[in-house]
């Protein structure tokens, strides 16, 4: 015969209810693919106060209804756990509560393990493949996502971070950002936000305010030269000095420098599909390439001082600190009188901005770390697909960015 006792101490320790709670029941629901677990206290059971803390409290009284979680799938049965919960009455504080259980979080409809599982999904695959696949609606689960991640993200310790690199990128078709900010030191996504405007650096304060970090603490930040960015950081961070990331500096020359081709190709078909020839450094070309480079090189061409004036500025990041200066405004009388529109227009704006583009002698900061994060966030982006608000792109930002150990009981 069977031992049904032993059936369920089976139950109770796969499922890891502990004491006073046992499993004393089970029931198979065949046609709805289900097993139901029912779970009660032992009689006479006593309760620690939900409140207070207090060990011992006797239990008041009873709900009379089921509370249920889904557990972890049993086989191909979903599996439902069930138990009416008791309120005690706290000695110590007076206080009548419902009793806090181990196997769930208070208020919502999973158990612990089962949320791991669909933790552990999530990060792996686009959260509709996760819904499809555990037969829950998304909306459910971002909201255990972000749970976790919140709580994860509390405990990236930001009480050093003094170096910020920032930048923004695209969460959906349509314009609409997030901005990253990161610590260099730490290489980690500190804080992200909706937005890429000057109010992404009033954000910024508010965490570290509620961090506790004072904001006198940044030192320097490190970003494109976006007007509002500038502006956000001057106003909110008088003290933090700003580096321009050079490779946005050299994507603006590339800019300019293929303006100007595009300009001479009217009078010169020979520019026609050279594009790329005058973008990639000369290395990288293939052999096609470089075959049309070297005859367009000894063409007398506008596009070929444009494409030096690109070469000597991209020198100007191997010189040393102390000719760094002299260098940008040698290269600035170049381009400002080489008659091609659009070096004239880029020549005026670096100058606008030479402090900043200069001040990477000293603190060596790039977004170079943001171009790798970008494509994280591009594949969170993938599997975050659908994710109906920016709070949860952000969530699976951080989560997937940072590698999050987002299983972490507090
Ligand atoms: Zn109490």
């Amino acid at each position: 015969m069977r031992d049904f006792q032993e059936d369920y101490n089976v139950f109770q320790s796969a499922l890891e209810i502990p004491e006073p709670w046992y499993v004393f029941h089970h029931e198979l629901a065949k046609k709805e693919k289900t097993l139901h677990i029912y779970i009660e206290y032992r009689r006479g059971a006593e309760f620690s106060c939900p409140n207070c803390g207090a060990p011992g409290c006797k239990v008041h009284d009873i709900q009379d209804q089921d509370r249920t979680w889904r557990h972890l799938d049993f086989w191909q049965y979903q599996t439902i756990l069930h138990a009416r919960m008791p309120r005690v009455k706290c000695e110590s504080c007076g206080k009548i509560r419902t009793v806090i259980i181990d196997w769930a979080r208070p208020g919502g409809g999973f158990s612990t393990l089962f949320e791991y599982h669909v933790l552990s999904l999530m990060v792996e695959m686009p959260v509709a493949a996760v819904a499809r696949k555990v037969g829950e609606h998304d909306t459910r689960l971002w909201r255990v996502f972000k749970h976790y991640v919140e709580k994860a993200v509390e405990n990236i310790d930001v009480s050093k971070v003094k170096s910020v690199a920032m930048d923004e990128t695209s969460r959906s078709k349509g314009h609409k950002y997030v901005t990253l900010f990161v610590d260099m030191d730490t290489k980690r996504v500190i804080f992200v936000t909706p937005g890429k405007g000057a109010d992404v650096l009033q954000q910024f304060c508010q965490f570290l305010d509620s961090k506790g970090v004072p904001r006198s603490q940044i030192k320097d930040f490190c970003c494109d030269m976006s007007p509002s960015f500038i502006a956000g950081i001057e106003r909110k961070f008088p003290e933090a000095s700003i580096t321009f990331d050079k490779f946005h500096v050299m994507k603006l020359v590339n800019e300019a420098l293929d303006k100007v081709r595009k300009q001479e190709q009217a009078t010169q078909p020979e520019l026609k599909n050279s594009r790329y020839v005058w973008l990639k450094n000369e290395e990288n070309l293939t052999e096609s390439q470089l075959d049309k480079f070297g005859k367009l090189k000894d063409m007398d061409l506008a596009t070929g001082r444009a494409y030096r004036m690109k070469l000597s500025l991209q020198k100007m990041f191997t010189r040393s600190a102390l000719v760094s200066e002299m260098y940008f405004d040698e290269w600035y009388d170049w381009a400002i009188r080489s008659q091609l529109e659009p070096m004239i227009k880029l020549a005026q704006s670096l100058k606008n901005h030479k402090d900043g583009i200069l001040k990477w002698f000293e603190t060596k900061m790039t977004n170079g770390l943001l171009e790798g994060i970008n494509s994280l966030v591009q594949a969170a982006k993938r599997k975050a697909r659908g994710y109906r608000t920016p709070d949860n792109f952000i969530a699976m930002i951080y989560a997937t960015v940072n590698k999050l150990d987002l299983i972490m009981e507090s």
